[in-house]
This record gives C-alpha cells, sequence and structure tokens, in this order.
C-alpha cells in the first residue's frame, strides 16, 4: 500500500479536558511511496513520528495549516532534525525540508527564528552544512507535486473570526485524494474544496448543541457529517475534539446529517491506508 496517513495528534490546544485516551494537539503524517510529508506540526508531534516508527530526520515536507501555538511548534521540530544530525545514529537520509505555509503567516517567521537564535545572527539556517531548511509561502490556488505522484492543494478557510490566514490541505495522489480542514468553520466554498475526498479529517472543536456560522470559525459534529455526507466523502474522521461529548453522541450527530460512510471519532495513531 503506498498511501498511509497517520494520526499523530487529535487533541486541542489544552490537556486534561477528557477522560479519554491521551491526544496531543494536531498532526498528522501521510508517507506516500516511502517519502513522507506533515501537515501540522504541535508540540509533541516528534515523539509521535518517533513513536509510529519514523525518524523525524527523514521528513523533508511540512505544511501548516496555521500558526496558531497548538499548529506550529515549528522552531522546535526544525531544531530537533538539525539536532538529529548532528547527533543521529544512524544519520537521516534528509538533511533539508521545505516547510509550506499562508504567505500572510511566512513573514514573520524570520522574526520568530531570530527570537530563537540571536547568536545567529540573523541566519535561518545556521549550520548549512548540517541541515537547511526554507520557508515556502503558499496560498489558495497554488498547487505542486511536492512528493513523486503526490500534488499538496492548499485552499483558504474561515478562522480566527476570519481575520488569522488560515488553510486546509487536500492531497491528490492516483491512489486516493485525502483533505484535511485544519481550523475551519463552515462556509460554502469548503464544500467544494473536500468535494469527493476518499478520507476527510475534520476541525471538530466545537461542542455539541453550540454549531455557529462565522463566529470564531470551527465546526460542531454536525457540520462535519453535513460537510461529508454532501460532498460524496468516503471516510471521515473527526479531530480536534475538546473530549468533553460523548463518542457515541458525536457519531450520532454526524450520522443525523445523513452520512453514511465510514466515520472515526479519532484518537492518536489512528491509520488509513490505500
Ligand atoms: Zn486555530
Ligand atoms: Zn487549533
Amino acid at each position: 500500500m503506498p498511501l498511509k496517513v497517520i494520526a499523530l495528534g487529535t487533541g486541542i490546544c489544552s490537556n486534561g479536558c477528557s477522560t479519554g485516551p491521551r491526544r496531543f494537539p494536531p498532526g498528522f503524517l501521510i508517507e506516500y511511496n516511502n517519502e513522507l510529508l506533515l501537515l501540522d506540526a504541535a508540540e509533541g508531534v516528534r515523539y509521535r513520528i518517533e513513536d509510529e516508527g519514523y525518524d523525524i530526520g527523514n521528513i523533508a515536507n511540512i505544511a501548516l495549516t496555521h500558526v496558531h501555538p497548538d499548529h506550529a511548534a515549528l522552531p522546535q521540530l526544525l531544531q530537533a532534525k538539525l539536532c538529529r544530525v548532528l547527533w543521529g545514529d544512524p544519520k537521516p537520509k534528509m538533511r533539508q525540508a521545505k516547510v509550506y505555509m499562508h504567505e500572510a503567516s511566512a513573514d514573520g517567521f524570520e522574526a520568530v527564528w531570530n527570537w530563537h537564535h540571536p547568536e545567529a545572527g540573523g541566519k535561518l539556517n545556521h549550520m548549512p552544512d548540517k541541515f537547511q531548511f526554507s520557508v515556502e509561502p503558499i496560498r489558495s490556488g497554488w498547487e505542486r507535486e511536492v512528493i513523486p505522484g503526490l500534488t499538496l492543494k492548499p485552499f483558504g478557510v474561515y478562522h480566527g473570526f476570519g481575520q488569522h490566514p488560515a488553510l486546509g490541505f487536500r492531497v491528490e495522489t492516483p491512489e486516493a485524494t485525502i483533505v484535511y480542514t485544519g481550523d475551519a468553520g463552515i462556509t460554502d466554498s469548503l464544500f467544494t474544496s473536500v468535494a469527493n475526498a476518499d478520507l476527510l479529517i475534520a476541525d471538530a472543536s466545537t461542542r455539541i448543541g453550540q454549531s455557529y456560522t462565522a463566529g470564531y470559525g470551527h465546526m460542531a459534529p454536525d457540520q462535519c457529517g453535513m460537510l461529508a455526507a454532501r460532498s460524496g466523502v468516503k471516510e471521515l474522521w473527526l479531530t480536534h475534539y475538546m473530549g468533553i461529548d460523548e463518542p457515541a453522541a458525536m457519531e450520532a450527530e454526524v450520522r443525523k446529517q445523513g452520512f453514511n460512510g465510514a466515520l472515526k471519532i479519532a484518537t492518536d495513531g489512528l491509520q488509513w491506508s490505500k
């Protein structure tokens, strides 16, 4: 099976809200023909990658939906990748990484990096012979075959009162299409963006009974269900949920919307492959 998706983090921006299994903040790993793409990079994601048997040093593509702290512990991940080259045995294959993020957020990253590394004299790559990364600004409409046969297509989503530059990702391969909404409120355009996904990973950060449109920009389980049902989605994962509502109640909310496909209230370690 050339295509695999692993849930590294299906949790939220806090811990201790759920009595269920421990869930880390967001991260999803896609493996395609032995190459890796990481969608979102929360703190802790590097441990989950290791737990799943992968070397963080070998992740060459990192795509962020947006840079809220629960999705973008990027300096820590990049530092870990550099240190993995310095001390790893065996050394990782990849000495380079590309980081894809919204163009409106890319501008500010240098300041964040310099805040962490004032000793580097303003250089992003202060040990270029060991490890190099670059930031690639992306936007809705941009697309690239980031792994041979796998195309990354970002689309704009409504989040942070519509003021936070935020993306979802459509990942297309000849075998299947995977869509990850990132943090997203429900909008007309979202139905088009997720159309006919074989797997939809949807933000269900809003509690049952509290669904809204506009507002902050998250979905409740019923909205995820409506989105999946009307867009021809085959399998739906609810993620980024607080864990206060019972999984069975969340599932019922989805089913009420007429979604009959496979459904998972995602927990860390959940896998899908084709
Ligand atoms: Zn967010
Ligand atoms: Zn979030």
